[in-house]
């Protein structure tokens, strides 16, 4: 069995040949227990939530957040976190899996770094109050990203498709953090990330598609779709030396680990 830590269903969604019917049935069929729908702006926010509801008999759950690429003034980080207190104490409370994603984009740089940094603070503060981890997106910014982590220890944490080498690795671990690797591990020139996912311990190691994004070999070029992600849990597999079961179990326990923790502060 395995889970997708990460992925944008309404975005894959946006392309017209792909169904929302037959996603979910891929889900199904190739035993995926759980995806979490990930939102990146006040809009996918509301959308996510409903898209949750409607798939939470197939394991669908949600995160609230504010992507670094996306607008973050003051208005969209009250209705973010109004969402957020709201959803945190209602009956589907246990579908709203973290907060993010949100972190520092200094790549794209769509918004400028103290914008990112000030809505990276906001999102932090709002998971520790929520109890769910925080999902944070680092690309270009390491340093700054694991110094802001750290004004804020114990804060519970996945950092999503993992862009950094080994000793990166060991100082996100230090944070308590859980490292998701997706899709770009695949690739053959990612080499400081096949050392990565060969370092990172199993009880801390999670596996995503960041779907429509980063397809693994051997379905680069398409766009991707969560059930492409058992090329990703094979390939760690093999970085590894270890049967795929015994990574596939460990990667769902942890993530149940995860579901279990915010459960219990609720
Ligand atoms: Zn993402």
């Amino acid at each position: 069995m395995y889970i997708d830590s990460h992925a944008h269903f309404d975005l894959t969604l946006e392309d017209s040949t792909v169904a929302e019917d037959s996603l979910m049935a891929q889900l199904r069929s190739n035993d995926i227990r759980h995806a979490v729908q990930i939102s990146i702006d006040t809009a996918s926010a509301s959308w996510s939530q409903d898209f949750a509801r409607r798939h939470a008999g197939d394991g669908v759950l949600y995160s609230l957040g504010i992507h670094p690429s996306s607008p973050a003034g003051k208005d969209e980080l009250r209705e973010l976190a109004d969402m957020a207190e709201r959803a945190a104490c209602g009956d589907d409370a246990h579908l709203l899996f973290g907060i993010g994603e949100c972190g520092l984009d200094f790549y794209r740089k769509r918004q400028d770094p103290e914008t990112q940094e000030r809505s990276f603070r906001f999102q932090i503060e709002l998971s520790n109050r929520l109890g769910r981890p925080v999902i944070v997106h680092s690309r270009d910014a390491m340093e700054q990203t694991l110094a802001i982590l750290g004004d804020y220890p114990g804060t519970a944490g996945i950092m999503h498709c993992f862009p950094g080498d080994r000793e990166a690795a060991r100082r996100v671990l230090d944070k308590g953090f859980y490292i998701s690797f997706a899709g770009n591990v695949t690739y053959r020139n990612a080499a400081s990330l096949h050392d990565s996912a060969a370092y990172v311990p199993l009880d801390r190691l999670l596996v995503e598609t960041d779907a429509p994004f980063l397809t693994p070999v051997p379905l680069r070029g398409k766009k991707n779709r969560p059930e492409y992600i058992l090329h990703t849990y094979r390939f760690i597999a093999g970085l590894r030396g270890e049967p795929l079961d015994r990574v596939a179990d460990a990667v769902y326990r942890n993530f149940l680990e995860i579901l279990n923790n915010a459960a219990k502060k609720v």
